[in-house]
């Protein structure tokens, strides 16, 4: 239940005269308002401006802005300038312009209030301006801290131009989220202490994830731990530091000392994941194999020559002959019709999968989204394929090192025949100068399986997961 603030400390009069809300800089600012599971189950039916909702509730999102004169909020009519909804508008709007965000030195969440807005700027410092703070804090933190623990994602990242009135509560163990800012950081670990070529040791594949399930961070001694909380807390790579290849005992002590501390003594949810064979030491128990990636060669599927690939090669030819089609660099325009085509290629999916795997689906939309949004930031490839001047096939890719390439998710109509077949050839002839092309895990689907198989990877690199046999 939606707690609403009274009074609310700007009145709409004087909203209505302002254009500064509902108008956004860019299409990923985290200034887009944050629809709980609860907002967007009732939208939905109001409107279909707000993508997915139909596949998955577990979990609210930020919209995706519009571009029209700059970018707005589906919601808002930019004729009469104010919200379509605005009884139904969600709580992120009603609290506005104070926000629930990170702090600078990014180990807690504070609630501040954003300076962009001239009526803050104008009452910083006076009377009714501090009393209302005081209402916050006193009446409405509880509710706040309530509301972030079920809506992680409700809080943004830190913003300069929002100044910081009380803390809300710190994150454990000294961690941070994960942010674009980290890039840097994380890739300098991820490539100095390079452990092996798999996709999960890139700052890339890891960061789409962050809408998600949140992702957090810390350096203890060199070397870097990246935690998962999904319900309880694992390490989503083993410690990353100096001893490359070696999992010492003090840093699985380390990492499930934390881990203990976040979920309970001993708790079956404290493991590691994306272990290799050579970390399966005789500290780790319960170890075993998650998943396995497949990798081709490159040249080979640019070319898809001899026998093996002869019907790969058949489906290309027949989607060549009967399409007139444009393989292009992704602009963020068409990321509306990306969306539209992984909502009707998920809507397929789902009819005869089982619920673990719908729910992959529903968090890949999430993931996809965040590729879309960051792809320069994150020095992704995003490649689409336009049938009939529509978006019909779309394919994202990173380089993992100077040898690998990674295909990092890949969407068809399943219906265009030999379309899929055609971009994954396109897009590897477009990275032959890489000679490894890595297809990623299947995630345990059989037929996803069969399709990686049917490509003929040269390597499949098996994936462990393991948890800590405690001597200490
Ligand atoms: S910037 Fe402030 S005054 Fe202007 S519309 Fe937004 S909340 Fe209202
Ligand atoms: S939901 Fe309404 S109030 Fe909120 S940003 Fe959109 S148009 Fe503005």
């Amino acid at each position: 239940m939606i707690k609403v603030m009274q009074p609310e400390f700007i009145t709409p009069e004087e909203c209505l005269k302002c254009k500064v809300c509902c108008r956004f800089s860019d299409i990923k600012t985290d200034f887009r308002p944050y629809l709980d599971s609860k907002e967007v189950q009732d939208l939905s039916c109001y409107t279909k401006k707000i993508y997915l909702p139909h596949i998955d509730n577990r979990r609210g999102t930020r919209i995706i802005p519009q571009k029209k004169d700059g970018f707005i909020c589906p919601f808002f009519n930019l004729e009469k300038n104010s919200c379509s909804i605005y009884e139904k508008r969600p709580f992120d709007c009603r609290l506005y312009p104070f926000v629930v965000m990170e702090n600078k030195e990014r180990n807690g969440i504070v609630v501040g209030a954003d300076i962009s807005c001239h009526s803050i700027r104008n009452a910083i410092g006076k009377y009714g301006f501090q009393k209302y703070v005081n209402y916050l804090q006193n009446h409405f933190a509880g509710y706040l801290i309530e509301y972030i623990e079920k809506n992680p994602f409700f809080v943004m990242e830190y913003q300069d131009c929002v100044q910081e009135l009380f803390l809300l509560k710190s994150f454990p163990e000294g961690l941070k989220k994960i942010s674009i800012k980290d890039s840097l950081l994380i890739s300098d670990f991820l490539t100095k202490y390079k452990r092996c070529s798999l996709s999960f040791y890139s700052f890339a594949p890891i960061y789409v994830w962050k809408n998600v399930t949140p992702i957090y961070w810390k350096i203890i001694e060199d070397c870097l731990y990246i935690f998962i909380n999904a319900g309880g807390w694992f390490l989503l790579l083993p410690p990353i530091g100096k001893d490359k290849k070696h999992l010492t005992t003090l840093k699985l002590k380390t990492a499930f000392d934390i881990l203990d501390n976040l979920n309970c003594k001993h708790s079956p949810v404290s493991r590691i994941e994306n272990l290799q064979d050579w970390d399966c030491c005789k500290e780790l128990k319960n170890v075993r194999q998650s998943d396995t990636e497949y990798v081709c060669i490159s040249k080979e599927i640019a070319e898809l020559k001899g026998n093996k690939y002869k019907s790969k090669r058949a489906s290309c030819n027949y989607f060549e002959k009967h399409n007139d089609f444009q393989y292009k660099k992704f602009q963020q325009d068409d990321i509306e019709q990306c969306i539209d085509l992984y909502l009707r290629w998920a809507e397929e999916k789902i009819k005869s999968t089982d619920e673990y795997h719908k729910m992959l689906i529903a968090d890949a939309l999430f993931a996809h989204i965040v590729g879309f949004q960051f792809c320069q930031e994150l020095g992704l490839q995003v490649r689409a394929v336009c049938v009939n001047n529509k978006v019909q096939g779309y394919t994202f890719g990173f380089a993992i090192d100077e040898e690998n390439f990674c295909v990092l998710f890949e969407i068809a109509n399943k219906n265009i025949k030999g379309l899929a077949q055609w971009m994954f050839k396109m897009f590897c002839k477009e990275n032959i100068s890489y000679k490894y092309i890595n297809l990623m895990g299947d995630s345990g689907l059989e037929n996803l399986k069969g399709v990686k198989k049917s490509y003929h990877p040269i390597k499949q690199e098996p994936i462990f997961t393991g948890s800590m046999l405690r001597l200490f």
